[in-house]
C-alpha cells in the first residue's frame, strides 16, 4: 500500500518513499523530563505511534529513535532563562539526575499504558555529550559557529535555508529576537542560538556540567537531537516527528546544525502533530495549548484516577486528524470512553458468536487501508470500523474479528485482549451457565435467576439469545 504523507517542509501531501528500500529511519523529539508529561505531550507520541504502526502495517521495518532531554532545555526556546531541569532540581531539593530518571520512568510507563510501541533506540542527552561536542567542533570548523565568553553559538546567517521549514523571513526572526532580552552582548545576531553554554555568569552554579574544548559547561537543547538522530540513523532521516511548536525554532535549528555539518539533506519528511488545547471560547474561556508551564495540564494518571481506561484517551486521539487541533473536555473523554466500551463489547460478542468472514467485509478492509494511506486519516479509518460493526449487527454476521484485529495493529486499542478478557471464564463459571441452561429447560426459573444473580455479582453478564446464552465480563 502506497502511503501519502503530509510534509511540513513542502506544505503538501507527497507519495512516501524511503531512502533505503523497505526501511524507515524515523526520529521523534522526546520528552523534557523535568515534570510529568501531560496528555497534550502524549497526543504527539500517539500520533508518532500511529504513524509508525501504519508504516509497519504497510510492510516497512521502522527504526525509531527517541531522545530523552535530561539537560539543556531552557525555560524559553530562545536561550533565555534557566535550564528547566536545573531549576526543578533546586525547587525539589534533589539532584537533577534523580529528577530526570523519575520523570523518564513515569513517561515510559504512560507510553506503555497507551499501547505505544517502545522506540527501537531511546537515548538520553546526558549520555551523548561527546557526540554533541564533536558536532559543535565540526560546526566551528565549517564556519557556522563561533565562541564568546559565555557560549558557543550557531550563526544563523551562515545557513541560507535557515527559515525553509518555518517559512518566516530571516529578517522578521532577527527583529523579533532583537526585542527579547539578550543575555550575551557577544552574540553576532539576536537569532543565533547556543550550541554549548559555559558554566559562567548566570550558569556559574549549573549542576550538570562537563568538560569541553570551550571549558566546563553543558550543551544547548537543539544539538542533542542532531547528534543523536545522526548517530543512530545516519545523516539523512526519512521522517522526523514532533509537536507543531517545533516548526519555528527547534526543528529549523536541528536542520541548520545537521545540514551545516554534513552538507546533506537532514530530513526528507518533517511531520508535526497539532496541539491538544483546553478552554471554551463559547464560555469566554480563552483556548490555549495544554502546557507544562501553562499550569493547565491533565496527566494520564489524572484520567486513571477518575477511572478512565488510558486507551479511551488513545481512542479520543484517533477520532481527530493528527494535523487538527483537538480540544480536551471531560465530555469529550466521556464520549470516547463510551465509544471504546461499545467497540470492546462488540468484539466480545463477535468472539462468542463467531462465524466465517463474508465477502462484504472486504469493502471495509479497503476503506480502512485507503484512509491510512491518505495522510493517516484516522477519523475516516474509525468511521470504517464503526460502519463495519453496524453492518455486522444488521446482517447478524459476526465473522469480522480477523478484520478488526488486523486494523488494531494500527489502532492499538488492544481489541483482541479485550475480547479474550471479556470471554475468559473459568470452568466453575462455565458449569454454572450450563446448570442455568438446564434449569431453564426444566422451567426452574428461581434457580436460573439465582445463577444469573450470582454471576452478575462476579461481573459476568448473561444475555439469552436465539443462538443460546452469551456471556461476557463487565469488569
Ligand atoms: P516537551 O516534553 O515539552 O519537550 O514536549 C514533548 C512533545 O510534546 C513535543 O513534541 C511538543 O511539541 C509536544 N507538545 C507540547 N505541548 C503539546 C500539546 N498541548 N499538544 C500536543 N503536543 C504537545
Ligand atoms: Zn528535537
Amino acid at each position: 500500500m502506497a502511503l501519502r504523507l503530509y510534509n511540513t517542509l513542502t506544505r503538501s501531501k507527497e507519495d512516501f518513499q524511503t531512502l533505503e528500500p523497505g526501511v524507515v529511519k524515523m526520529y521523534s523529539c522526546g520528552p523534557t523530563v523535568y515534570n510529568y508529561a501531560h496528555i497534550g505531550n502524549l497526543r504527539s507520541y500517539i500520533f508518532a505511534d500511529v504513524l509508525r504502526r501504519a508504516l509497519e502495517y504497510s510492510g516497512y521495518e521502522v527504526k525509531h529513535v527517541m531522545n530523552v532531554t535530561d539537560v539543556g532545555h531552557l525555560t524559553s526556546d530562545a536561550d533565555i532563562g534557566e535550564d528547566k531541569l536545573d531549576r526543578e532540581a533546586r525547587k525539589e531539593g534533589k539532584n537533577p539526575w534523580e529528577i530526570a530518571r523519575h520523570y523518564e520512568e513515569v513517561f515510559f510507563n504512560d507510553l506503555k499504558a497507551l499501547d505505544i510501541e517502545q522506540p527501537t533506540v531511546k537515548c538520553r542527552a546526558t549520555e551523548h555529550i561527546p557526540d554533541m561536542i564533536a558536532l559543535v567542533e565540526k560546526l566551528l570548523e565549517r564556519g557556522h559557529a563561533y565562541e564568546t565568553d559565555q557560549a558557543v553559538y550557531y550563526d544563523v546567517t551562515t545557513f541560507p535555508s535557515y527559515t525553509a521549514l518555518s517559512r518566516q523571513s530571516l529578517e522578521d526572526k532577527i527583529t523579533a529576537a532583537r526585542q527579547e532580552v539578550q543575555e550575551d552582548p557577544g552574540k553576532r545576531n539576536p537569532a543565533d542560538f547556543a550550541l554549548w553554554f559555559k558554566a559562567v555568569g548566570r550558569f556559574e552554579n549549573h549542576i550538570m556540567r562537563w568538560d569541553s574544548p570551550w571549558g566546563v559547561g553543558f550543551p544547548g537543547w537543539h544539538i542533542e537531537c542532531s547528534a543523536m538522530s545522526m548517530k543512530y540513523l545516519g545523516e539523512t532521516l526519512d521522517i522526523h516527528t514532533g509537536g507543531e511548536d517545533h516548526i519555528w525554532v527547534h526543528h529549523p535549528n536541528e536542520t541548520a546544525q545537521s545540514e551545516g555539518a554534513t552538507g546533506k539533506q537532514f530530513v526528507r519528511w518533517w511531520m508535526h502533530g497539532a496541539f491538544l488545547v483546553v478552554g471554551d471560547l463559547s464560555r469566554g474561556v480563552e483556548e490555549r495549548r495544554m502546557g507544562k508551564s501553562e499550569g493547565n495540564f491533565v496527566r494520564l494518571q489524572t484520567l486513571i484516577n477518575r477511572e478512565y481506561d488510558p486507551l479511551a484517551y488513545r481512542y479520543a486521539c484517533l477520532m481527530a486528524h493528527y494535523r487538527t487541533k483537538l480540544k480536551f473536555t471531560w465530555d469529550s473523554i466521556d464520549a470516547a470512553a463510551s465509544g471504546y466500551n461499545s467497540l470492546k463489547d462488540f468484539v466480545a460478542r463477535a468472539k462468542q458468536i463467531g462465524g466465517e468472514e463474508m465477502p462484504w467485509v472486504g469493502e471495509y478492509r479497503e476503506r480502512f487501508k485507503a484512509a491510512l494511506a491518505d495522510d493517516l486519516n484516522m477519523p475516516m479509518a474509525m468511521a470504517a470500523v464503526s460502519e463495519l460493526v453496524r453492518e455486522a449487527e444488521k446482517r447478524k454476521e459476526y465473522g469480522v474479528l480477523d478484520a478488526l484485529y488486523d486494523f488494531d495493529k494500527v489502532l492499538g486499542l488492544q481489541l483482541r485482549s479485550a475480547a479474550e478478557r471479556a470471554t475468559n471464564i473459568d470452568k466453575e463459571i462455565e458449569s454454572l451457565i450450563m446448570e442455568r441452561e438446564e434449569a431453564r429447560a426444566t422451567k426452574d426459573w428461581a434457580r436460573a435467576d439465582a445463577i444469573r444473580k450470582q454471576l452478575g455479582d462476579q461481573g459476568i453478564l448473561l444475555e439469552d439469545t436465539p443462538a443460546g446464552t452469551l456471556w461476557r465480563r463487565t469488569t
